[in-house]
């Protein structure tokens, strides 16, 4: 076996999720709404399944679904993006592969942050590039001038930068002013940003997702990715995309063309059909998370858990040593699932260095009574 799978184990949320269903534990862990999928896109996908052609469609995607992105980012985001400059996948997470395969040639240093989303470093090692890991510090998890400048004075010269705003696990968003840091990073050493931003539109209080991309001297520097799964919580679709300018996209359309070439026609034509649904839609779903947010976290405080701030994503996080618990994350998930029946995920599960032990994230994308069950078992400590 080659030795970056050898040396891997199977992924946290596959095990945690598989533990949840042995146990018939509460699943907190593994990032899945619990119902809330936009009938309407259920049923475009269900005519054009039956209605459309069920053969294979264009390498890139489907005409419409590159339209449809484009002409999404440009009323959301003002991004000027042409149908030509989105390449469908199957996920983000093939998206992020076909990046880091086109642009990662052995010996490239990459910068990543961590926590890091557990994808990242495997598929950067697979590639033959060399991880370099900045650690951003709780509650906040901001980049910093001086954490870039470190990397610098170590002689780091990255080739690739990975984002991922807003960052699960953390559900924390970068700043303009991060932002701006990465930027001017990226150009002085001409390096190309690949930015996760699956969870773009599940972002509360009224935040408006900044894309890198929009920043001066960033549109031909930046790969863009996004997924229809957190879009329309619809998780199991496995429905994304990058958009990247031509000279970038053309490499990219290469990796993917031997990754999957290819992705369910229906469930493209559905996700074309949701994209060009009005912002009223992405607001309710957004205003819909929140309150489960601020219903999760509110109990969690009454019961005396450390709560960190979560400003997108479908998770929170709990502070372990904040809240009186003397386990490190690992333990205390292990425990909560097998003892209290209730699966998270432990935050060190997204460290490839130096990991950060006391911190456990919880999903709340589920249902007024899944979230008042699982608070009312949390009453229990180890
Ligand atoms: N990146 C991040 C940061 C994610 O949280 C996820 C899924 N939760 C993915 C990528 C994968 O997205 P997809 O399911 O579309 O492959
Ligand atoms: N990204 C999802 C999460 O963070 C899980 C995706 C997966 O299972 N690979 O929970």
């Amino acid at each position: 076996m080659n030795p970056v799978y050898a040396a891997l184990g199977t992924t946290i949320f596959e095990h945690m999720s598989g533990l949840a269903r042995e146990l018939g534990a509460i699943n907190l862990g593994q990032g899945f709404p619990d119902g809330g999928e936009p009938r309407d896109v259920l049923e475009a996908a269900s005519r054009a399944l039956l209605e459309r052609p069920n053969q294979y469609p264009p390498m890139a995607g489907l005409p419409e679904l590159r339209a449809a992105v484009a002409a999404h980012y440009a009323a959301h985001q003002a991004l000027d993006l042409r149908a030509d400059e989105v390449i469908v996948t199957s996920g983000a997470t093939e998206a992020l592969a076909a990046a880091i395969l086109a642009l990662v040639s052995a010996g490239d240093e990459v910068v990543m942050f961590q926590p890091v989303y557990d994808a990242y470093v495997p598929l950067v090692r697979r590639a033959g590039g060399i991880p370099r890991l900045v650690s951003l510090q709780p509650p906040e998890w901001r980049i910093t001038a001086e954490s870039l400048a470190a990397l610098e004075a170590q002689g780091v010269r990255p080739r690739v930068v990975i984002l991922n705003s807003p960052l699960n696990p953390t559900g924390s968003m970068a700043t303009r002013a991060e932002l701006e840091l990465l930027a001017q990073f990226c150009q002085r050493h001409d390096a190309v940003a690949i930015c996760d931003e699956v969870w773009e539109h599940v972002v509360f209080d009224g935040a408006a997702h900044q894309p890198l991309m929009a920043l001066p001297g960033m549109r031909e520097r930046t790969v863009k990715i996004g997924s229809a799964g957190k879009i329309f919580s619809l998780t199991g679709w496995k429905v994304g995309w990058m958009c990247a300018a031509p000279a970038l996209a053309q490499g990219l359309a290469r990796a993917h063309q031997f990754l999957t070439f290819t992705t369910a026609p229906n469930l493209q034509a559905a996700v074309a059909y949701g994209l060009a649904k009005d912002a009223a839609s992405f607001a309710a779903m957004r205003a819909g998370y929140q309150r489960s947010r601020d219903r999760l976290a509110a109990g969690l405080a009454g019961l005396g858990y450390a709560v960190l701030p979560s400003a997108g994503t479908y998770f929170l996080s709990i502070d372990l040593a904040r809240s009186g618990i003397a386990l490190d994350d690992v333990s205390y998930s292990d425990w909560l699932v097998r003892e209290v029946g209730v699966a998270s995920i432990p935050v060190s599960a997204f460290y490839a260095e130096s990991p950060v032990t006391n911190i456990v994230r919880l999903c709340f994308a589920k249902s007024d009574a899944t979230l008042d069950e699982a608070l009312r078992r949390m009453e229990r400590r180890p």
